[in-house]
């Protein structure tokens, strides 16, 4: 085992900002990355060369021509391209006209194929390259067959005779669940379903995050809290009992913001820059958005802001059953988000109901989302379960007081105000119901009143550090301490 020398990492994901972006997983493997490298890492990033990846405008050039990688019982021709995250962060793109020349990134029936195909390249390539990782990072379902290769049709590969695996759960809703043929896909059919005496469905499916939980060396989701409630049944989405199994393995680490492009000092699309020294100015951003919105131009009365997806796991549901109660409240309310039809149909009505109170955009609008962090006062966040969660953080980055319930990495990061001590940083509730939610917001428009309390609670999240490093150091110990695991691990079955 290396001790604390500089690291080798190769980085997995299906997604990466700026080339492809679905979700928060895409913004974690394009700023993960440099926070490593600025710690003295060498970490390099792979991922598939989709259609919609420009080869000309991000100056990707052929690092390997095309070469023959094992799938099925057949060969397939891959050849990979070379481009960078930053200066010394190189990206490698795999390249296959037939499973990634296509309008979109997944929902395709042969994803399966696809993303398998996609880590045995990269693994191939790894040896054409001759750069001999210590570390291969995973990423959700799409890489979690990698650890699994590890420990069976690599396991006596000397090329990868020192390397760990380390896989990261972002989101343990989306496991990619296939039926066995992935196996033979994969080359690893011979070792059959898994199989656990509490979880009856592996012995007749391909649960790949599962087998990325299994295989292993260290796993981790993206906060402490989260990690702890993957352990029950209520969050663990039938995982569980393979998660308590491997508990000692598994760690949770927050998810940080991009510190550069969520910065009120100097963000382009916000009427005011400010920062924490001057937060009076801050006041402009909110009238702005007022006019913008069609709400009544008011620098005193509370606006409440909330940006996401319309779904149940965002608590939707307990804020549409009080939403009618919150708007009869003194303030003023600001929703963008897209979603669930149901959901569109909720907000419409309230659009209607309530002209000049509350502004409901339905859309996808990363520019307008910067105007609401800036200009709302209070940020929403009631979720039913939230692994990290990306809007809390940037809210008090900007000065926005989150009011949220406290589960996952909202617990992590709100520590609800206790007007007795003076400490926390917004404000939280715990049950998931509706009253609770509702009370929560009253407290906080109570405190919104007293301008001096107001003004700390501002300022302690605007001098919270939610930036990366703090993480990248955290993944550093994870590398070290998979290294450490591996070889301590269990037989596959
Ligand atoms: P999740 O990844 O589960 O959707 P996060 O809070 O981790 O939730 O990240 C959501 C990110 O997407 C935040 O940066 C938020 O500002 C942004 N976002 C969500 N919905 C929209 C929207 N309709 N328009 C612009 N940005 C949005």
């Amino acid at each position: 085992m290396k001790d604390r020398q500089p690291l080798k990492i190769l980085l997995l994901s299906a997604e990466v900002v700026p080339f492809a972006k679905i979700g928060g997983l895409a913004d974690v493997a394009g700023s993960l990355p440099k926070a490593i490298r600025a710690l003295g890492h060498d970490i390099r990033v792979a991922m598939p060369r989709y259609g919609r990846i420009d080869p000309q405008r991000f100056g990707l050039k052929e690092v390997l021509p095309a070469f023959p990688v094992p799938m099925d019982k057949q060969m397939e021709e891959a050849a990979v391209l070379q481009g960078s995250i930053a200066p010394d962060i190189p990206i490698y793109m795999i390249e296959n006209a037939k499973y990634y020349d296509r309008d979109g990134i997944y929902m395709y029936p042969d994803d399966a194929e696809r993303f398998i195909f996609f880590c045995r390249t990269s693994l191939e390539m790894l040896k054409r390259l001759g750069w001999c990782p210590d570390i291969i990072h995973c990423h959700d379902w799409h890489t979690a067959i990698v650890p699994n290769w590890l420990k069976t049709i690599y396991k006596d590969d000397p090329f990868f005779a020192h390397t760990a695996t380390v896989y990261t759960i972002h989101n343990v809703a989306y496991q990619g669940i296939f039926g066995y043929r992935v196996l033979e896909i994969a080359g690893i059919g011979e070792y059959g379903f898994m199989h656990h005496p509490e979880m009856a469905d592996l012995t007749e499916v391909v649960d790949l995050m599962a087998r990325g939980i299994f295989f292993a060396d260290v796993i981790n989701t993206v906060s402490e809290t989260h990690a702890q409630e993957i352990l029950t049944p209520e969050f663990g989405q039938k995982l569980d009992p393979l998660l308590r199994d491997r508990r000692e393995r598994l760690f949770g680490i927050l998810n940080g913001i991009d510190y550069e492009l969520m910065n009120p000092a100097t963000d382009k699309y916000i009427a005011q820059n400010y920062d924490v020294n001057s937060l009076e100015k801050r006041v402009h951003n909110k009238l702005a958005l007022q006019r913008e919105a069609n709400l009544k131009e008011d620098a005193a009365v509370p606006l409440i802001g909330i940006i996401s997806r319309l779904t149940d796991q965002k608590g939707v549901a307990i804020l549409g059953d009080v939403i009618d109660h919150v708007l009869d409240l003194d303030l003023q309310f600001v929703l963008l988000g897209t979603g669930e039809p149901h959901y569109h149909e909720m907000f419409s009505r309230i659009a209607q109901a309530y002209p000049g109170k509350a502004a409901i955009f339905l859309t996808f609008n990363a520019e307008l989302a910067q105007k609401i962090y800036a200009g709302t006062d209070m940020f929403l966040m009631p979720s039913r379960f939230e692994p990290c969660g990306l809007g809390q953080m940037i809210a008090m980055r900007y000065g926005n007081v989150p009011v949220v319930r406290a589960t996952g990495g909202l617990a992590d990061t709100v520590k609800d105000f206790d007007p007795r001590t003076g400490e926390g940083n917004g404000f939280s509730f715990v049950p998931y119901d509706r009253w609770a939610l509702f009370a929560t917001i009253v407290r906080a428009l109570e405190n919104y009143k007293y301008k001096d309390t107001w003004r700390q609670l501002q300022m302690r999240g605007m001098a919270a550090d939610f930036s990366w490093d703090a993480s990248a150091r955290k993944y550093v110990d994870l590398y070290y301490h998979a290294l450490a695991a591996r070889g301590k691990e269990a037989e596959p079955s």
